[in-house]
């Protein structure tokens, strides 16, 4: 097959749908690989690289649509890209159909087959493409987190790990799924005092049984929440109630009532937030005050990490790549439910009961 790697054009997005290790795998297997001229040069991989591994470097990204069976990306296609895709294409991508009606609207009338990362379900469960990034804004919550507690930016000048001789900070997690118990880790690693909170009680006895006494867990409800997030200088939200928005956990009220100089980062932003004072914020101004506190909210916090972020989505997407490649997509899907589960638009209909449903299409 002509598998096809586009430079990403969304604005801020340095990732790219596949390494050099990944184009390799392909290669391998007699696969042929076009790769846009620089389009991982942002993330340190070079077009060198990328011939090393067996691909061939084009010069535009309209070459690529024209030419290739099979395009590989990271986030969903922009306009441009498609008016560019041919019937019975692949796209393998994230999509996130249900809150575009314009990009769907777009992808059925191209008579693509676009497969969907974040709907490709996992034998063990969960949702084993879009994971990858919920442990990247686990781990990134508690690096940013700590930068915001100093002073020079709003915090109220604590190290988290404290010192010798002076009490650590004290870390509230809300949710102990992916991204808390990522959080979990390096809180723990920093040297905080961490209280983590969920209404998955086999989730906090998993937590539990791995870190001991190391960690407070804490059956989730009003007063509980409200009892760590007064007593912490730091409170990470990372709940998420499936195909619903985040729930206001946080009360203005709670807020207005913790320590002057804490931070929370709301990593469940993308969902709505978990805090009622939270509102999406950018890199390029991450975080804002309320009532003292300051607030990080950025809805693509993986994309400030764009190498550890390709990489780690590279590991999770390139098995299902290399099934597509070798199998024709129909084949593919035949042979594993799961990757089936990823098609969210084929030949001109909407193929994903949730997306058709929220977008009032045919299913
Ligand atoms: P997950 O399903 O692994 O974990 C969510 C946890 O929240 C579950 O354990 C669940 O039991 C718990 N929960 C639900 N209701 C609760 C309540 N009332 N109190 C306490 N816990 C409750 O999900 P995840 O992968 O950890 O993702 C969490 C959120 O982070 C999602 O909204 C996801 O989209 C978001 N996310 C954001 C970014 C970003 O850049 N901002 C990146 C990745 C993920």
């Amino acid at each position: 097959m002509l598998v096809g790697v586009p430079k990403e054009i969304k604005n801020q997005e340095s990732r790219v749908g596949l390494t050099p290790a990944s184009v390799r795998e392909l290669a391998l297997r007699g696969h042929q690989v076009l790769v846009q001229r620089h389009a991982g040069a942002a993330i340190g991989l070079s077009d060198e690289m990328y011939g090393a591994a067996g691909a061939t470097i084009v010069a535009t990204a309209q070459e690529i649509f024209e030419r290739a069976d099979m395009i590989v990306k990271v986030k969903e296609p922009q306009a441009q890209e498609c008016a560019m895709l041919r019937p019975d294409q692949i796209l393998y991508t994230y999509l996130h159909l249900a809150p575009d009606p314009e990009q769907t609207k777009a992808l059925i009338a191209s008579g693509a087959v676009c497969i969907a990362y974040e709907t490709i379900t996992g034998p063990g469960g969960g949702l084993p493409l879009l994971a990858p990034m919920s442990e990247v804004a686990g781990r990134m919550s508690i690096q940013a987190g700590a930068a915001h507690l100093e002073k020079s930016k709003g915090g109220m000048g604590l190290l988290l790990g404290g010192v010798p001789g002076v009490a650590p900070g004290h870390v509230a997690i809300i949710g102990a799924g992916v991204v808390g118990t990522n959080a979990l880790q390096m809180a723990i690693g920093l040297g905080a005092r961490v209280t983590i909170l969920d209404k998955n009680v086999d989730r906090l006895r998993q937590i539990d049984l791995v870190f001991g006494n190391r960690v407070q867990t804490m059956y989730s409800t009003a007063h509980t929440i409200e009892e760590a997030v007064l007593d912490a200088d730091l409170v990470i939200g990372g709940v998420l109630v499936p195909g619903a928005a985040a729930p206001k956990l946080v009360t203005r009220a709670m807020v207005a009532a913790m320590k002057a100089g804490a931070v929370v980062v709301d990593v469940a932003i993308d969902q709505g937030g978990c805090f009622e004072t939270s509102r999406a914020t950018t890199h390029e101004a991450p975080t804002f005050v309320v009532d003292d506190v300051v607030h990080y909210c950025v809805a693509n916090m993986p994309g400030a990490v764009a190498r550890t972020s390709t990489f780690a989505l590279n590991n999770a997407t390139i098995g299902h790549a290399v099934a597509l490649a070798d199998k024709g997509w129909a084949k593919a899907m035949a042979a594993n439910p799961h990757l089936k589960n990823g098609l969210n638009v084929c030949r001109g209909k909407v193929t994903y009961e949730a997306v058709a449903h929220a977008l009032g299409h045919d299913y």
